[in-house]
């Protein structure tokens, strides 16, 4: 089964003279359980092609299915519904609230789903035990270092055991054994649990662990996509 399907996907920005065509008509078929890297240089459109297969920005045109399901025929409940039960997120600008702790942040999306705090702070301990920050857990997300906010980001994204992990540069900010562990804890979940990974990266390591390789230039797939 696809989890992710795509075709004839366009975004414009702007109007007139800044009119800008960041996504020319994509085709990107994504099946249950790969792991696929989206690469290409700075301004290509990585970001923007996962902002819209994640359902957090619509395109200008084009057909998405998640999940063998037409995300056009979704009234916006299903599709928040969707979104929080099926993905996680690891987007460096989708910040925490610094003022909350740091298990409340890593429980939000289980608080919007509607779990009662018990068994959240036991499943939010348990995703920050996976990062190896248990021990943060009551303090401020405000005085976590940047690698261990990006770590805090992490096990958010997991704590809802995702269909589905999207992730812009999961290991940009982090130290190189930071990032490595990171790497791990996301290709094992990979590989036990099947999650399937979406993962735009500039590291070429990083991008060589993903079965396969996307890469994106000027708003064009250029590489990896073999329909
Ligand atoms: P990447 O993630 O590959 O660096 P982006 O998807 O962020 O690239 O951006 C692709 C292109 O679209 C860039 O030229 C960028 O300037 C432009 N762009 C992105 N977001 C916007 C926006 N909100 N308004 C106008 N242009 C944008
Ligand atoms: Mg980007």
């Amino acid at each position: 089964m696809s989890v992710v399907e795509v075709s004839g996907l366009r975004k414009n920005y702007g109007t007139g003279s800044s009119y800008f065509e960041a996504l020319k008509g994509i085709n990107l078929k994504i099946e249950e359980g790969e792991s696929v890297a989206i690469i290409g240089k700075s301004g290509s459109g990585k970001s923007t092609l996962m902002h819209i297969l994640a359902l957090l920005d619509q395109p200008s045109s084009g057909e998405i299915q998640i999940l063998d399901k037409d995300i056009k025929q979704l009234k916006k409940k299903e599709l928040n519904y969707l979104r929080n039960q099926t993905f996680g997120f690891v987007f460096q600008q989708f910040f925490m609230n610094p003022q909350e702790t740091v298990l409340d942040n890593v429980t939000l999306p289980l608080k919007i789903a509607g779990m009662g705090k018990k068994e959240r702070d036991k499943k939010g301990l348990e995703a920050l035990e996976s990062v190896e920050l248990a021990d943060k857990a009551s303090n401020k997300a405000n005085d976590l270092s940047g690698g261990q906010k990006q770590r805090v980001c992490i096990a958010r994204a997991l704590v809802n055991d995702p269909q589905i992990i999207f992730a812009d540069e999961p290991t940009g900010n982090l130290d190189s054994a930071t990032g490595e562990k990171i790497e791990d804890l996301l290709f094992n979940l990979n590989k036990e649990k099947g999650m399937t990974l979406i993962i735009v990266t500039h590291d070429p390591d990083l991008a060589k662990l993903c079965d396969r390789q996307v890469q994106i230039k000027d708003g064009l797939i250029v590489g990896g996509e073999e329909e």
